[in-house]
């Protein structure tokens, strides 16, 4: 893209605000290098990357946005442009965990990444994760997974397979991707 005369280019960035510490006081770099990933995902907005000291070990985590109603009863979130980062992460586990959540912000932001539920005449229904517009695992199935993973003893391969139907997920696919691709 040419950009001749010089407009459209900032204006289409991302700003990222960075909070709390990781252990080795990496937030200057970490700002630095989810700045040059939200440039190459095309992100908007004001992103803003936490260090939580509480998140569990190895860790990182996107939030979802508010719930809004986008019609016939459906109700799905909306970008919330925030990522959590575990406090002991350093190195590249902190440039990959970015880079991995900052895909995922891109995902929301494009529409194709929601969570939400349908309202049914009174009732609660569809509670889960929609993959461009269609609900895909339902939080029952999905917390299934990972209670999977975190059961199966360490090395087995139920923890391997259940890894796997993990990453095999539509958007920790392409997340995972990204995570791995570049900055590792
Ligand atoms: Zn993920």
């Amino acid at each position: 893209m040419g950009g001749r005369n010089g407009r459209g280019i900032s204006s289409s960035s991302a700003t990222i605000s960075v909070s709390g510490q990781s252990v080795l006081d990496e937030s200057e770099a970490a700002k630095g290098y989810a700045q040059t990933a939200a440039k190459e995902l095309g992100l908007k907005g004001n992103i803003e990357v936490v260090f939580d000291e509480n998140l569990g070990s190895n860790a990182a985590e996107v939030e979802m946005g508010k719930i809004e109603h986008v019609g016939d009863g459906l109700y799905l979130s909306t970008p919330a442009n925030k990522i959590t980062i575990g406090a002991d992460l350093y190195g590249s586990d902190i440039n990959e965990a970015i880079s991995h959540e900052l895909k995922h912000i891109q995902q929301q932001q494009t529409g194709r990444l929601k969570t939400g539920f349908r309202l049914v005449n009174g009732k609660y229904t569809e509670h889960g994760i929609y993959w461009e517009g269609k609900l895909h695992t339902t939080f029952a199935d999905y917390n299934k997974i990972k209670e999977r993973i975190q059961k199966a003893p360490r090395g087995s391969y139920e923890k391997l397979e259940a890894i796997k139907s993990y990453k095999s997920l539509p958007w920790e696919k392409e997340a995972y991707a990204f995570g791995d691709r570049i900055y590792k």
